[in-house]
C-alpha cells in the first residue's frame, strides 16, 4: 500500500497518475533525445549523464559536488547525512563545481535516479561526532537513497520550492527546517487533506514561519517535486513519508536540465498563485 494515501479503489486517480507519469517520461525522453542530438542549444554539460539508469552512484564525483555536504553539520542544523569520502577525482570535481556554484561538469540533465524502498532508515547518530556507538543499532550507517535525497535537498543555498502531496518524514522535514533557519527561502505547496493528517509536518513548517499553501479542492495536489536554487529538480513518485522510504517502490529522478526546471518552476509559480 502506498505512502500515497489517496483513497483506495479510486481507479480514476490511479489511471490519471499513470497517465501523468507516462507524460513525464515522454517529456524526459524527448528532452534527452534533443540533448543527444545536440539540437537543444544546451551547453555540453547537459548531455545525458553516464550515470543515468544506474544504481545510486555513491562515492562518485557528484557526491562531492557540494562541498558543504558530507561533513558534520552538513545541513547547518546538525543533520549530517553526507556521502562517504569519495574518490579523489570526485573531490576535485566537487571543489571545481563549488568554485562556480554549479553542478560539476560532466553531470548531465539527469544527475541520478534514486529508488526506494530503502532497507533501513538512516541512523541519526551518524550526525554526531564519533558516529553511532550503539552495539546493535538497527538503523543504516551507510548511504541510502534517502541520505542521497537529503544531500540534494541540503545543498540548497538560496531557494527551495517544494510541491509534494504528503510530508510526514522527520528526516526530511528536519533538513527543510534547518534550511529555513539558515536563510534559504522555502516555499511549500501541499494537499489540503494531507496537511490536516495527523503526523503531517506542515504544522511544524507553518509554526517555524515557512510559507505554505494548500490546494483548496476535493481533488488532490498530487505532485511530488522540488526545485533547488533553480538549479536542480527532484521529481518522481516519492512522497515524503516514512512509508515511501522503507515500504514502497518509489523513484526520484534528480535533474539539472534547464528546460525542465523552467517548466516545473512555471507550474510551481502558477499553483502558488492559484492557492493563495
Ligand atoms: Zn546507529
Amino acid at each position: 500500500m502506498g505512502g500515497c494515501t489517496s483513497k483506495p479503489n479510486d481507479k480514476y486517480e490511479t489511471s490519471k497518475e499513470v497517465a501523468d507519469l507516462k507524460a513525464q517520461v515522454d517529456q524526459l525522453q524527448r528532452a534527452l533525445a534533443v540533448a543527444k542530438a545536440g539540437q537543444s542549444g544546451f551547453p555540453p554539460a547537459y548531455a545525458p549523464s553516464a550515470n543515468y539508469g544506474q544504481a545510486p552512484p555513491y562515492g562518485n564525483a557528484y557526491n562531492n559536488a557540494y562541498p558543504n555536504v558530507g561533513g558534520p553539520n552538513a545541513y547547518g542544523g546538525g543533520v549530517g547525512y553526507g556521502p562517504p569520502a569519495g574518490a579523489a577525482a570526485g573531490a576535485a570535481a566537487g571543489a571545481a563545481a563549488g568554485a562556480t556554484g554549479g553542478v560539476s561538469s560532466g553531470s548531465g540533465g539527469v544527475v541520478e535516479t534514486l529508488f526506494f524502498p530503502d532497507a533501513k532508515l538512516p541512523c541519526r547518530n551518524m550526525n554526531k561526532p564519533g558516529g553511532c556507538r550503539r552495539p546493535h543499532c538497527e538503523y543504516a550507517h551507510e548511504p541510502t537513497s534517502l541520505t542521497r535525497f537529503l544531500a540534494h535537498l541540503g545543498s540548497a543555498r538560496s531557494s527551495l520550492d517544494i510541491c509534494v502531496f504528503t510530508i510526514t518524514n522527520d528526516d526530511i522535514s528536519d533538513v527543510v527546517l534547518s534550511l529555513h533557519r539558515r536563510g534559504v527561502r522555502v516555499r511549500i505547496i501541499t494537499d489540503n487533506d494531507q496537511a490536516a493528517t495527523q503526523g503531517s509536518d506542515i504544522v511544524k513548517f507553518v509554526q517555524a514561519g515557512i510559507l505554505v499553501r494548500r490546494d483548496k479542492t476535493p481533488a488532490h495536489m498530487h505532485h511530488k517535486f522540488a526545485l533547488i536554487d533553480g538549479r536542480l529538480l527532484l521529481n518522481g513518485s516519492f512522497n515524503w513519508t516514512r512509508q515511501a522510504v522503507t515500504g514502497n517502490n518509489e523513484n526520484v529522478t534528480v535533474l539539472a536540465d534547464p528546460q525542465l526546471i523552467r517548466s516545473f518552476q512555471a507550474q510551481f509559480n502558477k499553483l502558488w498563485e492559484q492557492f493563495k
